[in-house]
C-alpha cells in the first residue's frame, strides 16, 4: 500500500508538467511576453544545463535523454521545416524520427547509468548516431544511389512506416504515422508496467521516461508549429531536470537497502523537534549469527522486513535506518511512557513474523524453511539531563544495552 502510494507520488510531478505543457501549447499567450522570443531556444537551454547536471551527478542515462530531446527538437523545429523538399525525402525523415525518438527514450529504461565517455557510453552514442546516419541516407537516397534503386528503397520504407493496422481515423488528426502512434502507446504501456511490477524500476527516472516520450511525440505532432513543439521539448527537458534533483535528494536522505529515511534525514528532523519528544534505538538481536548462518543476502532481506515493520509503527513515530542493523524511531510531542506501548507492539509484530527463505537452504540452517528474528529497543525522552537529541540518542542506546542484557526481544525505558 505504502509502495503504491510512493509509486503514484513519482508520477505526480511528470503528469502535472505534461498537462501544463498541453495547456500552454494550446494557448501560447500564457507564455510571458518577455520569454516568448526565447521560446525556440528554451529546449536547448534546458537540455544543455540539464545534461551538465546529469554529468556531474553521474547519471549518464539522463545525459542521453537530454541529448535525444535536443536532437528531436532540432529535427522537428529546424531541420525538417527548412529541408529542401526537392532533394530530401522529408516525409520519410519525419516518419523515421517518430519511431526512433520514442524507441531510444524507452531504451534508457532498460539500461543502467554506465557513464558517457566510457566504452559503454561511447557505444551507446555511436548507436544513436548510426541511426541518424541511416535515416539521412534513406532521406537522401536519390542523390546517393541510382534513381531506380533510390525509388525502390524509399517506396519500401514509405510502405513500412506508413502501414495502417487500424482505419484511417486513428491517425487522420496527426502527421505521425499510425504505427508510430501504436508503437509509442505500446512503449508507454511497457514502461508503466515495468514501473508498476518491478519495485526496483519504481524510480523517478522511469516515470520521467514515460512523460518525456509523451512530450517528444507531442513535439513531433507540432512539426508545423515550431513554438508549440518548443513548449513540449522544453517541458520534457524540465521534467528530466526535476527528476535529477528528486533522485539526488532521495540518494542523500533515503536508505537504499530498506527505503527508510536515512541517518542524514534523522539529523535534519532532529533539528525540528520541540521541547517534548522521545527517541527509540532499535537493534536486531544476534544478527551476526543470523548472517553467518543464512548468508548476507538473506540478512539483507530480513533487514528490509524489519524496516518495513518499523516503518509502520503507530503513535506518531517515524523510523530511520541509523546504520547497519540499527534503527531509530523519532516520536515528536510524545513522552517515552506514551511511546512504549507502540514500540512493544512493533517488537511483538516482528517476533511473530515468519520469514520464508528464498532459494536453497544453507547446511547450517538445519532444514528449517522459515526463520524469525527479534529486536531489542531502548527508548528515552528529552529531559534536563538529556537536553539535546544527541544526548537522548545516547540515553536510548544505554537503555538498549540494558534490554540486550535483560534477555533481548523487549523494550526498556528509563
Ligand atoms: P546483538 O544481539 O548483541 O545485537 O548481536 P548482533 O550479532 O546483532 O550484534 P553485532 O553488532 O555484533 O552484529 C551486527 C551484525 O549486523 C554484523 C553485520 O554482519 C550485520 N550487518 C550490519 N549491517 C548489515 C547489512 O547491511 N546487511 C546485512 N546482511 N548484515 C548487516
Ligand atoms: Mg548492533
Ligand atoms: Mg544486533
Amino acid at each position: 500500500m505504502q509502495s503504491l502510494f510512493k509509486f503514484l507520488m513519482t508520477l505526480v510531478v511528470p503528469v502535472v508538467l505534461v498537462v501544463g505543457a498541453f495547456v500552454v501549447a494550446h494557448d501560447l499567450s500564457l507564455v510571458p511576453a518577455a520569454l516568448r522570443p526565447l521560446l525556440p531556444w528554451l529546449p536547448y537551454i534546458f537540455s544543455v544545463s540539464g545534461a551538465a547536471l546529469g554529468w556531474r551527478f553521474k547519471r549518464s542515462r539522463s545525459v542521453f535523454l537530454f541529448m535525444l530531446l535536443a536532437a528531436g527538437c532540432w529535427v522537428t523545429t529546424s531541420f525538417l521545416p527548412t529541408a529542401p523538399v526537392s532533394t530530401i525525402n522529408v516525409q520519410l525523415g519525419y516518419a523515421a524520427t517518430c519511431f526512433l525518438l520514442p524507441f531510444n527514450i524507452a531504451l534508457l529504461g532498460f539500461l543502467e547509468d554506465r557513464g558517457v565517455l566510457t566504452g559503454w557510453g561511447l557505444l551507446h552514442a555511436s548507436f544513436i548516431v548510426a541511426q541518424a546516419v541511416g535515416v539521412l541516407v534513406l532521406m537522401t537516397a536519390a542523390s546517393l544511389f541510382s534513381p531506380d534503386l533510390a525509388a525502390t528503397v524509399q517506396d519500401m520504407a514509405q510502405q513500412v512506416v506508413y502501414f495502417r493496422l487500424l482505419p484511417e481515423w486513428a491517425d487522420s488528426w496527426t502527421f505521425i504515422p499510425q504505427m508510430a502512434l501504436l508503437f509509442t502507446a505500446l512503449i508507454c504501456f511497457g514502461l508503466m508496467t515495468h514501473l508498476a511490477v518491478m519495485p526496483t524500476a519504481r524510480d523517478a527516472m522511469h516515470a520521467a521516461l514515460v512523460a518525456t516520450t509523451v512530450c517528444a511525440m507531442a513535439g513531433l505532432h507540432n512539426v508545423d508549429h515550431g513554438e508549440h513543439a518548443a513548449v513540449f521539448f522544453s517541458i520534457g527537458a524540465l521534467i528530466v531536470t526535476l527528476t535529477l534533483f528528486q533522485e539526488s535528494y532521495s540518494m542523500a536522505f533515503a536508505d537504499e537497502l530498506t527505503a527508510l529515511p536515512a541517518r542524514r534525514a534523522l539529523m535534519a528532523d532532529c533539528k525540528k523537534l520541540g521541547r517534548k519528544y522521545a527517541i527509540a534505538m532499535c537493534d536486531i538481536d544476534h544478527f551476526k549469527k543470523f548472517n553467518d548462518t543464512y548468508g548476507h543476502d538473506v540478512g539483507d532481506d530480513v533487514l528490509r522486513m524489519v524496516a518495513s515493520r518499523l516503518g509502520q509503527v503507530t503513535g506518531g513515530g517515524t523510523a530511520y535506518r541509523y546504520g547497519g542493523e540499527e534503527f531509530t524511531i523519532l516520536f515528536p510531542k510524545v513522552s517515552a511512557v506514551e511511546a512504549k506501548p507502540h514500540l512493544e507492539a512493533v517488537c511483538e509484530a516482528i517476533a511473530k513474523s515468519e520469514f520464508r527463505i528464498r532459494g536453497p537452504l544453507p547446511k547450517k540452517a538445519k532444514g528449517k524453511g522459515t526463520v524469525t528474528v527479534t529486536i531489542s529497543i531502548g527508548v528515552a525522552e528529552r529531559s534536563d539531563e538529556a537536553a539535546t537529541p544527541e544526548e537522548v540518542v545516547k540515553a536510548a542506546d544505554t537503555l538498549l544495552y540494558k534490554a540486550k542484557k535483560a534477555g533481548r526481544n523487549r523494550v526498556v525505558s528509563a
